[in-house]
């Protein structure tokens, strides 16, 4: 029989994941974000270890109630480039369509935190539904919709396939881009029925898992991606830095082999957003870079995410790079893996003015 996954603060007391002290706090934590945690994943959780990266990264912390320097309840300005219910246009080719706010997980470092889980809206309408598609229709400059949400692979196969008949009618959008954590954290679901909505669905779609740490990728998790991949669905891998949980090279470059070794791309590693309550797991942008570095030329350029920070205010996401700055002399100054430093006098670029 299937497990069901553990949904409140009551639940991870009975598995021993919270302390009986730590309950009432924790209640009110539960009061504000929601709780779920997977069995897949809670079979993974060590409750002998306070500082288990698998619980850091699900299990509720009493800190989640304090209000963090910068933090914003819509942390990279989604609101302020949403022209319809469900739809992100931030940037010219590309839209998010936020289907459902519901997860099988709910991780405590969620930048939508305040718009995921029950009491809030579960999916968009149909009437919303129609509007946004009606959105993108409008649209052909619209060459990519990614799916995000809440988790989209947490909606049935069958309603999966109705959104891809409808985008199929979207001649312009060539790419659908799922981003997810359920061929992770809930396997089971990557079934051969949704294999087949994906396999024709009349559209090129990529799949971007989110995982966070080397043990998240189980035997039932690469073989739920192997499935994905040898239906001839390419996989990328976003990742977010956090405290505790990555924020080691050793780490780092475990989580990023492992995506190698199932033939995931490594694409984002996020810095982590300033969503309210998260401070606990947040790094410093100079501890990102100085991770960043490490990893670079010491492991396989297979390996290596672009280092992102979404920008508050609705700005975008910028890559972070630690090794190039212009030097005084007007040209670049850029450092090799060994840390040491370059000129390089670009000769493509205008003369000094003497
Ligand atoms: C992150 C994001 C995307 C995707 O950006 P890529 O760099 O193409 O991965 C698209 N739209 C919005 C609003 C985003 O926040
Ligand atoms: S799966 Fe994504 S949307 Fe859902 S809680 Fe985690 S980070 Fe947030």
């Amino acid at each position: 029989m299937k497990q069901d996954a553990l949904r409140s603060v009551a639940d991870l007391a009975r598995v021993g994941f919270i302390s009986e002290a730590a309950r009432p706090e924790l209640e009110k934590v539960s009061g504000r974000y929601a709780i779920s945690i997977t069995p897949e994943m809670a079979a993974l959780i060590d409750p002998a270890d306070p500082r288990d990266p698998i619980a850091l990264q699900f299990v509720p912390d009493a800190r989640e109630l304090e209000q963090g320097r910068g933090e914003s309840p819509d942390p990279i300005g989604d609101g302020a480039h949403s022209p319809v219910e469900g739809v992100v246009h931030r940037y010219p080719d590309r839209v998010l369509l936020k289907l459902l706010h519901v997860c099988p997980v709910y991780c405590r470092f969620c930048f939508r935190r305040e718009m995921v889980g029950p009491g809030k809206p579960q999916s968009l309408t149909p009437q919303a539904l129609d509007a946004a598609m009606a959105y993108i229709a409008a649209h052909p400059q619209i060459w990519e919709v990614i799916l995000t949400g809440g988790d989209p692979l947490a909606m049935s196969a069958r309603r999966l396939g109705d959104v891809f008949g409808r985008l199929r009618q979207i001649a312009h959008v060539k790419i659908v881009r799922i981003h997810t954590r359920v061929p992770a954290v809930d396997p089971g679901r990557i079934s051969d029925e949704l294999i087949e909505v994906l396999r024709n669905c009349g559209k090129t779609v990529y799949v971007a898992l989110h995982a966070n740490h080397p043990r998240e990728l189980t035997a039932s998790a690469r073989s739920a991606c192997a499935k994905l991949i040898d239906a001839g669905i390419p996989m990328l891998s976003q990742s977010v830095l956090l405290k505790g949980v990555n924020d080691n090279v050793e780490t780092l470059a475990a989580l990023m082999r492992a995506f190698v070794e199932m033939r995931i791309k490594p694409y984002y590693l996020h810095h982590a957003d300033l969503a309210p309550g998260t401070a606990h797991l947040r790094t410093s942008i100079e501890e990102g870079k100085a991770l960043i570095k490490a990893l670079r030329g010491h492991v396989s350029g297979l390996c290596q995410p672009t280092y992102v920070l979404d920008i508050p205010g609705g700005h975008g996401k910028a890559p972070i790079d630690p090794d190039l700055s212009q030097s005084s002399g007007g040209g670049w100054r850029i450092e090799d893996f060994r840390g040491r430093s370059h000129d390089y006098d670009d000769p493509a670029s205008a003369p000094p003015i003497r």
